[in-house]
């Protein structure tokens, strides 16, 4: 999620993501077609070939909230549904669970904002509903096995996630608890401080704190249980924490949804050092495909394909092509997109191979580097 993303009503009063609406309309008018694959070119003209992928971040299920639907199968104006993920022909998709710890009616149409646990609980919901009644073709995974167990059966495969630790609450029984609901992985803070460490931040001072005693623990309990460590959204100490405790667990941990602060200066992006450091502790970085984080000029809100192409070059230059993935922050982010739902994907893997990378290049990054991480860091 992006501090800055409004509500779809909001959205479409803002003329950038207008343009986004109504491409996305097209696609929501298309879709309800079917999808047979020569629907599938209509949809895409331009996609020569589908490729399996991971996404490891989108706020889905807080869009299904705000919208009241039961399952996240069919949705209105979002980036990511369950019909959608199968046009696009998805190998697994991470569900966030965001439990900011302040409200805005915006994230969720929710005037009051509920503690996290009823938050996370109503997500939780929608993401089982999900399972149950569309079981056929969507599984929840836990690990590798699971991953490839459901692509066996030609099941997308669900994970879920918590963006924001602070439900935890100081407590290590809290760890054991979402592990047993299914969480495998935890972006430890948003964009505030929290009882596991500091968020990101402008101010160098800030910056530089990292996780609290409770959170370094923390960090090793999730890492034995088997829940990915995600440092996307905390602070430059934080990362350098989590880093240390990576090297020692000998376990990778990954940045979900952070593009390169090379390229894009904002503090949610890796210093060429953190990427170097994410690499050799065999980590993936996702790249996030809002404008903010790909963009130079921070009032630029248009997101383009060849912008994040040299976000994956540049993760490829600092840290090798092993720790490229995709998080893209789908349905958490705003303005205008050229890759404006997932089933655009396709033209971002074209795009890449145009910059000379091998088809086993860009495979990599759409899918298997991501699932080594899941091999390495899930159980
Ligand atoms: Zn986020």
């Amino acid at each position: 999620m992006y501090e800055n993303s409004g509500n779809r009503e909001n959205a479409v009063q803002n003329p950038a993501a207008g343009i986004l609406y109504k491409v996305r309309g097209f696609f929501i008018i298309r879709k309800r077609q079917g999808s047979s694959p020569e629907n599938k070119k209509e949809l895409c003209p331009e996609m020569e070939k589908m490729m399996r992928y991971i996404d490891m971040h989108c706020d889905t299920l807080g869009s299904a909230l705000a919208q009241k639907t039961e399952t996240f199968l069919e949705l209105d104006r979002t980036m990511v549904d369950g019909l959608r993920l199968q046009q696009a022909e998805a190998g697994a998709q991470f569900f966030a669970m965001f439990l900011p710890q302040r409200n805005d009616p915006d994230w969720f149409g929710l005037e009051e904002m509920p503690s996290a646990e009823v938050l996370m609980r109503k997500m939780y919901d929608i993401f089982c509903h999900t399972m149950e009644q569309y079981g056929d073709r969507f599984a929840a995974a836990h690990n590798a096995e699971e991953l490839k167990q459901n692509q066996n059966e030609g099941k997308i495969s669900a994970f879920l996630t918590i963006e924001n630790g602070s439900l935890i609450d100081g407590k290590m029984d809290k760890i054991r608890e979402i592990y047993d609901l299914g969480v495998r992985l935890v972006t430890l803070t948003w964009n505030d401080d929290n009882c596991l460490g500091h968020c990101h931040s402008q101010k160098p001072e800030e910056m530089s704190r990292g996780l609290t005693g409770f959170g370094k623990e923390a960090v090793r309990y999730m890492q034995e249980l088997g829940i990915l460590v995600d440092v996307s959204h905390l602070s430059d100490g934080g990362f350098r924490d989590v880093a240390e405790a990576s090297r020692r667990s000998g376990v990778p941990f990954v940045a979900s949804h952070s593009n390169c602060r090379a390229l894009a200066p904002a503090t949610r992006n890796l210093t060429d050092a953190m990427i170097r450091e994410l690499a050799e502790c065999g980590g993936v970085a996702g790249l996030n495909l809002e404008p903010t984080f790909l963009n130079e000029d921070e009032t630029d809100k248009v997101s383009r394909i060849e912008r994040i192409c040299d976000h994956a070059m540049h993760l490829i230059d600092r840290g090798g092509i092993e720790c490229v993935g995709l998080g893209t922050d789908f349905d958490g982010i705003s303005g205008e997109f050229e890759i404006s739902d997932c089933t655009k994907l396709p033209l971002l893997f074209d795009a890449l191979r145009k910059r000379g990378l091998s088809e086993d290049a860009v495979e990599q990054i759409a899918y298997q580097n991501t699932a080594r991480v899941i091999r390495d860091g899930m159980r």
